[in-house]
């Protein structure tokens, strides 16, 4: 590739120059790797590529964030708007000025007792506890919609972990030796949206259903264990992660996801547009793990619903399953998909 070198003030033709910088945070020192290029004329290799720029102290404070165990900022907002409140009304029942919840939000590195005060209040009961204590802080109305809005998300815990207990309970075939979490399972739905629509592409339902069903049979195939750990069973239209309509439920009412109902022609059935609503940071994913969404994504990501029924079908996971009945991960190794380089 070619970028512009500053000593010899022109593009020249470049290589990567992987490097690491320190950055000082809060008197501790983070080596932050950089992606920078080396001038292949007069080898200076500390040009960025402006396109492309480095954030080294945002990368730095999240490092910190994460060896102290503090929030993300996009933690932080979810917190907020799990509850459905502003910036300001946040800030009033937390003591704390607005300016400072939207600086923290936007990744400023926040105060550990901010930090704490805020981890307190993901809890839904201790919100609750703390709106009681504080109710004329904001309106009669607007309290009285925050504690129904608290008792929803106290609510959706309990799917979340109904969800969970209804895989977990499987046997170890069906899950493909790994433990489902609906944390995780959430974080990989909206990093393969995030993939897809990278490519210019839609996802449907159906679509994210077969994505999904490849990306976990390809990782236990070619590395033992599923990635997710959901259960997937056979359905008409092909392999569906069970409970999957629950998931994506509660996915939209926390604001990862949004779904949209499009009807393409008169007497069609209706098509179930998803939108990620967030980026995905700090996903804990590994390199192979991560090669193997990236090839189901570039093999299938670009074709249409039905392209993908019709592939599933063909699997002999799918066709020696019983209709309704859990697919076994062992039949992965019958996979026709292939990981690509
Ligand atoms: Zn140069």
């Amino acid at each position: 590739m070619k970028l512009i070198c500053p000593v010899c003030e022109k593009e020249v033709e470049v290589e990567p120059a992987n490097t690491v910088r320190k950055v000082n945070v809060r008197g501790e020192i983070f080596e932050v790797p950089v992606k920078l290029y080396r001038c292949l004329e007069c080898g200076y290799d500390q040009i960025e590529d402006h396109e492309d720029p480095q954030d080294e102290i945002d990368i730095a404070f999240r490092e910190y964030r994460k060896k102290h165990n503090m929030l993300q900022p996009e933690e932080i907002k979810s917190i907020r708007k799990k509850y459905g409140l502003t910036q300001q009304e946040l800030a009033k029942i937390l003591g704390i000025s607005p300016a400072t919840l939207s600086r923290y939000e936007n990744g400023g590195l926040q105060e550990i007792a901010h930090d704490r005060l805020l981890q307190f209040i993901a809890e839904p009961k201790n919100m609750y506890t703390l709106v009681e204590k504080n109710k004329n802080l904001l309106s009669e109305d607007r309290i009285k919609e925050l504690k129904n809005k608290i008792l929803e998300v106290m609510e959706n815990t309990d799917r979340y972990e109904s969800l969970e207990r209804k895989h977990n309970a499987s046997s170890e075939k069906y899950r493909g030796n790994k433990a489902f979490s609906f944390d995780f399972f959430e974080k990989v739905v909206l990093y393969v949206i995030n993939k897809v629509e990278a490519l210019g592409n839609v996802v449907t339902k159906t679509k994210l259903n077969k994505l999904m069903f490849y990306i976990d049979f390809l990782s236990y195939k070619e590395l033992g264990h599923s990635i997710t750990g959901a259960v997937y069973v056979k359905l008409p239209y092909g392999p569906v992660p069970d409970g999957f309509q629950t998931a994506l439920e509660l996915m939209e009412e926390n604001g990862s996801i949004n779904i949209a109902e499009i009807y393409p022609q008169e007497g069609d059935a209706v098509t179930y547009i998803i939108h990620s609503s967030k980026p995905v940071y700090d996903i804990n994913l590994n390199e192979a793990e991560k090669k193997i969404i990236d090839s189901v994504v570039a093999n299938l990501g670009t074709k249409k619903a039905s392209e993908l029924s019709k592939i599933s079908h063909e699997e002999l996971a799918y066709i020696q399953t019983q209709e309704k009945r859990k697919i076994d991960y062992g039949l992965a190794e019958f996979l026709k998909m292939r990981l690509s380089d």
